[in-house]
């Protein structure tokens, strides 16, 4: 809280949730034993339309929002 920094936020174009996702690939890396995203692609997902959705960068947003 008021470091700042502008954070950047990804939200559904359509509906403007923030809870959305998009398709990447992850491979297994045996030295670092976890899974390492190796591609993100562009098809967007969005939770709360629950279906594909295009995606788009916020800058900044609401105070309170998105805190996990
Ligand atoms: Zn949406």
């Amino acid at each position: 809280m008021g470091d700042g920094i502008e954070r950047m936020r990804i939200v559904c174009a359509w509906c403007g949730s923030a809870d959305v996702a998009r398709d990447a690939w992850a491979s297994w890396d045996v030295g670092k034993q976890d899974w390492v995203l190796v591609a993100v692609f562009d098809d967007g997902f969005c939770h709360a339309c629950e279906c594909e959705r295009s995606l788009e960068e916020r800058i900044g947003g609401s105070p309170g929002e998105g805190v996990d």
